[in-house]
């Protein structure tokens, strides 16, 4: 995370309720207690610092997909340039199978905060554990925490390697060559 870029969240199904980091605060100094608590509609229930400005991105992730209960947003620097690029990651590592389920799709562009930003990516990730927001950064998810930030520490990962690759030569896709 380069300053205070990101954010991530966990979503308590059974009362509605999301916990997320708060909004511009420095990670080295967080702790539990500055963790804010709201719905889903970004109402405040626990907390004394703003939430997260993209609370709407996780909170429509948690409306769509049932699935999760974890969200991690970065603008880990590697994956971000391909969403800088537009630019999908094909399957090029065996981690991104079994952990991104596929290829690193991109969504389309939407102004931050804004609810279209979770809106553009809800399609992708029906299907994915993480995707590139154009020109924005990751956002990967998973049954809880634990599992949504090792889905965006593969995500850089593969996005850094792929980039690596592309730097010597031309990068073999898992399947073109038969395998
Ligand atoms: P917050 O500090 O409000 O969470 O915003 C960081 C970010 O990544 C905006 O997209
Ligand atoms: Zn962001």
């Amino acid at each position: 995370m380069a300053g205070t870029s990101g954010n991530m969240s966990v979503y308590l199904r059974d009362s509605g309720l999301m916990a997320i980091t708060p909004s511009s605060y420095d990670y080295s100094i967080m702790e539990e207690k500055d963790i804010v608590v709201t719905d889903l509609e970004g109402n405040v229930a626990e907390g004394w610092l703003k939430p997260s400005s993209e609370w709407r991105l996780h909170a429509e992730i948690y409306k769509s997909l049932p699935h999760v209960g974890a969200v991690v947003h970065t603008h880990s620097p590697y994956a971000t340039s391909f969403a800088v690029l537009r630019k999908e990651i094909p399957v090029i590592l065996i981690e991104m199978e079994p952990f991104i389920k596929g290829s690193v799709e991109v969504s389309p562009y939407a102004v931050q905060g804004s609810a279209e930003v979770g809106k553009n990516a809800v399609p992708i990730l029906e299907r994915k554990n993480a995707c590139l927001m154009a020109n924005h950064g990751v956002v990967a998810v998973g049954a809880d925490m634990a599992q949504a930030y090792i889905n965006s520490v593969y995500t850089e990962d593969a996005a850094k390697i792929y980039h690596m690759a592309l730097c010597v030569g031309e990068p073999v896709v898992i399947g073109e060559k038969g395998e």
